[in-house]
């Protein structure tokens, strides 16, 4: 029996991973589940789940909480803040941590069940994206073991060689990373401009958070993975290759030296790669009906227009510029999104405000943790300067 966590259970991915575990009740427990502000919905689900722990932002309310749940007749803890993220995340009875809380708040968490050794099933890519190697030294260092949720960097996990130790030791000449090229792939260019939130939230084939629909409109979220990809398989910038695919059928692709082009596939449906993270190396039922490759007749692949989607560029810069780079990146795109989701910033102008940081901020070494955050801060200031100029 193994005790989960989840970090973000009222969320796109949270809500899909205790659908998983649901499935599963003789495999898995769950040990906390925590949320940002949909109380009501965290309330019902400590009813079905039964955690040991829940957790809030703050005091307040968690006592709210606390008391709704007890008047309820559950046993359930209350727990606030970010220390009681890192307690449910680190605690000794947890075995896996469901990383899938959006945006940088995920990293302290998410790096304390790093520390303390857990299965950590990362969804969080902001995490990753803003403290690479700092976050891939502390895996090594406490023997986590770290399984990709992004459904692309699944898709490459499972198609890489079982007892990975590089690209070069593996075979592999090159990580293809695919992106449908989300709602926006044929707009005009010069409609950019007039874009609303709900039609950048319209996604053709996945049904996700507000925050990463609008990275996967302006191909942040590619690049975000991008990133990813370089720091979780330890690949260069050129081992990795963007390639549209409009149908999310084929998740990613690992080409081998000998020619072979290896794919995973199936529905676009993210219960997938959890479920595959969450048993490895067993597999389990899923929930998702099987691929029907008849039914769905068609495979295409294009390349990417950079000019159609800046965002690809500048991720591939900041990666390439290493340090602080990503975090400034990731900081800058977070606050101009949400500026965007509050109807104040115009969509083609989410790249303007993010180029505008990188230039004008220093990039410093990565050296530990407070210096990613301070990379963090500064950049978040900056936009909001940027973006004062532009609405
Ligand atoms: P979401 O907006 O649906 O859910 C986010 C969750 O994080 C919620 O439970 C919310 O309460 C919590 N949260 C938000 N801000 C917080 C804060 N400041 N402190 C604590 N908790 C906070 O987002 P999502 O779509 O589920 O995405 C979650 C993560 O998974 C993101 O990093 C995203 O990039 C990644 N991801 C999502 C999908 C998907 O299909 N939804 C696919 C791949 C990767
Ligand atoms: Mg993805």
């Amino acid at each position: 029996m193994q005790a989960v966590t989840v970090l973000g259970a009222t969320g796109s991915i949270g809500v899909s991973t205790l659908d998983v575990l649901a499935r599963h009740p003789d495999r898995y427990s769950v040990y906390a589940l925590t949320a940002n502000s949909r109380i009501e919905q965290l309330f019902n689900q400590c009813l079905e789940y039964r955690p040991v722990y829940a957790v809030m932002p703050d005091e307040s309310l968690a006592a709210d909480l606390q008391g709704r749940l007890e008047a309820a007749g559950s046993g359930t803890r209350v727990l606030a803040g970010v220390e009681g993220l890192q307690q449910v995340s680190s605690a000794e009875a947890v075995d896996v941590v469901m990383a899938a809380i959006v945006g940088a708040a995920g990293l302290r968490p998410t790096l304390a069940a790093v520390r303390a050794g857990k299965r950590v099933l990362l969804a969080n890519k902001e995490a990753l994206v803003m403290a690479g190697p700092l976050f891939m030294r502390a895996v090594v260092d406490a023997g986590a073991e770290l399984l990709p949720i992004d459904s692309e960097h699944n898709a490459i996990f499972q198609c890489l060689p079982e007892r990975y130790q590089g690209l070069e030791a593996g075979g592999v000449r090159k990580i293809l990373l695919t992106g449908s090229g989300g709602p926006f792939r044929e707009l005009p260019l010069e409609q950019f401009a007039e874009v609303t939130p709900d039609q950048a939230c319209a996604h053709p084939n996945w049904d996700m958070g507000r925050k990463i629909s609008v990275d996967s409109a302006t191909m942040m979220n590619k690049g975000l993975e991008f990133i990813e990809a370089c720091f979780l398989f330890d690949a260069k910038p050129e081992q990795i290759e963007v390639v549209l695919h409009p149908q999310s059928i084929v998740h990613s692709m690992v080409q081998y030296v000998d020619g072979s082009l290896l794919a995973q596939m199936g529905n676009p449906d993210m219960r997938t790669p959890i479920a595959h993270a969450l048993a490895f190396p067993e597999r389990i039922e899923a929930g998702v009906a099987s691929l029907d490759l008849v039914a769905a007749g068609q495979l295409d692949f294009e390349a990417p227009c950079e000019q159609r989607f800046p965002c690809l560029r500048l991720a591939r810069e900041a990666m390439l510029e290493g340090g602080t780079a990503p975090a400034l990146l990731n900081a800058a795109n977070e606050v101009a999104v949400a500026s965007f989701l509050e109807g104040e910033l115009r969509f083609s102008n989410i790249p303007v405000v993010i180029e505008s940081v990188l230039e004008a901020l220093p990039v410093a070494e990565l050296d530990c943790l407070e210096t990613v955050e301070e990379a963090d801060g500064q950049a978040r200031v900056a936009a909001a300067g940027v973006i004062q100029r532009l609405v």
